[in-house]
């Protein structure tokens, strides 16, 4: 293949990649979006490994079907419920991999001297630095959802001084390491000190933050793949990392504006957070139990419904009977709405996702902001599986660790229904008051069994 055709095909690939963003952008869009990058990323491959300065194709190739057969093996067996894990450990990768090509680069750099010299190893310094803390940052990530590593924030004493100096010390490395032309004590402290500043960066961030850190990582894992770009001289690797690198940087900031979180205090560790742990598992008052048939009456007495499902219907897999059940009460002239929290589940669009694999019709699925004023309005709210996305005390309780987070204000309808299995907290592990309030009922069990029961019973 001639450099001309390599560069042409990356031109296409950079194109279909930006068409691949702006197809995920809408759920109408989002499938056609995703063959885009398939597309994008196949020309990318072929272009770079028939690249007539690669050599070794052999050893590429085999590297391919093997890491092609894992991914594939993961794809398959991956549960929607464990895609923000799947995302975080596929970080770290991209994190080591600008590590390795980092100190490849750093090993073997050619005829370069001078002022260009120079340019490379500020490169290859920020390069490390970059995939460093992203790897470790991502592995402490995929611990936290994957529950290996309590979702607790770490406060260490004096955490965000050590922040401080770790930034100030490898900034101080990178003019050492510059000045005596690649230092390799400077390039191995520099290492350690950016392994554990993404350890300590992400281990500080507290629970309900996960989301925004999982989108901020995904940024992370652009730049370093940028900053890989930079050190292979590949115009592509530049384009696909800063992309990514900017979207996910986008998308942190939304959501960050949607939970009411400073994005500051958010990618700088918590900075900002006071550190105060949940408060734990503790139930304060009494609570109402019902069964389906309960619910089911209470669902054909009411004129306005509204669903707001959590990460629990994507654990009962429980779309399915939702679907139905949101046909049955609208053939019945029922007025069925889905409201939808920025975070809910485990991962920004989830429940869009889940719903849309059930066919639930688009135009009945409202963000939060369309529909928080409704609920006045509402005669029955059925909470399937959700539990910090509507949870009274972010809005009411300052002292409470999601406080100030937007939740979707289901205890203003005129009753609620909480379908989960037990008393247990949420994810940001905070007790839910919702639970005790007198408009609402607690309906124990599986979410699947119990919309199946209801649908038995109407
Ligand atoms: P929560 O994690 O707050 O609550 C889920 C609820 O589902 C729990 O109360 C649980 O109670 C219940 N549940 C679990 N399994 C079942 C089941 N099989 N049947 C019925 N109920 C079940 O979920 P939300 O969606 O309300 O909130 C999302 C949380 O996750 C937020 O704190 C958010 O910050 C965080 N997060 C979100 C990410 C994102 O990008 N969206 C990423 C990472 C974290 P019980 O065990 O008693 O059944």
């Amino acid at each position: 293949m001639s450099q001309g055709l390599v560069t042409a095909s990356y031109i296409v690939a950079a194109v279909l990649f930006i068409m691949s963003l702006a197809g995920l952008s809408k759920q109408e869009s989002a499938k056609a979006g995703n063959w885009y990058g398939v597309a994008g990323m196949a020309i990318a491959l072929l272009a770079t490994i028939f690249n007539p300065e690669v050599t070794g194709l052999g050893w590429i190739i085999v590297a391919m079907v093997i890491g092609g057969a894992i991914g594939v093996r993961f794809a398959l067996k991956v549960e929607m419920t464990e895609m923000p894990e799947l995302i975080a450990i596929l970080h770290s990768f991209v994190g080591l991999a600008a590590v390795f090509v980092g100190y490849n680069t750093y090993m073997d750099h050619g005829e370069l001297s001078g002022a260009m010299l120079n340019i490379h190893n500020t490169e290859i310094f920020l390069g490390v630095f970059i995939g460093a803390v992203t790897f470790t940052g991502s592995i402490v990530a995929f611990g936290k959802l994957r529950g290996l590593v309590s979702s607790k924030p770490l406060t260490l004493p004096h955490r965000h001084k050590l922040n401080l100096l770790a930034v100030v010390v490898s900034v101080v490395l990178l003019i050492w390491f510059v000045q005596v032309e690649g230092s390799t004590f400077a390039m191995l402290v520099m290492t350690l000190i950016a392994l554990a500043f993404g350890w300590h960066l992400v281990a500080s961030i507290g629970g309900a933050d996960m989301p925004v850190v999982i989108s901020m990582l995904n940024s992370y894992s652009g730049w370093a793949a940028a900053a890989a770009g930079f050190m292979l001289s590949n115009d592509l690797l530049i384009v696909t990392g800063a992309l990514v690198g900017s979207s996910g940087a986008i998308l942190s900031y939304i959501m960050c504006r949607a939970m009411n979180r400073s994005f500051i205090s958010v990618i700088a560790g918590g900075f900002g957070s006071d550190g105060v742990a949940a408060s734990g598992e503790e139930e304060d008052g009494e609570y109402t139990e019902v069964n389906a048939e309960d619910v089911a009456e209470m669902l054909k007495g009411s004129s306005s419904v509204i669903i707001t499902p959590g990460y629990g219907m994507a654990v009962a897999q429980a779309q399915y009977p939702v679907a139905e059940l949101v046909s049955k009460l609208r053939a019945a002239g029922v007025k069925v709405r889905f409201g939808i929290h920025p975070v809910a589940g485990r991962l920004p669009g989830h429940m869009n996702v889940l719903l849309a694999e059930a066919r639930v019709p688009y135009d009945v699925v409202l963000e939060m902001d369309e529909i928080n004023d409704d609920f006045d309005d509402t005669d029955t709210v059925l909470v399937i599986g959700a539990n910090d996305t509507v949870n009274p005390s972010a809005s009411e309780d300052p002292a409470s660790p999601i406080a100030g987070m937007p939740v979707l204000e289901v205890w203003k309808a005129q009753q609620v229904v909480v379908f989960k299995r037990s008393m247990n907290t949420g994810y940001a592990g905070v007790q839910n008051p919702l639970f005790f309030r007198e408009n609402s009922v607690m309906l124990f069990g599986d979410a699947k069994d119990s919309v199946d029961n209801i649908l038995k019973a109407l």
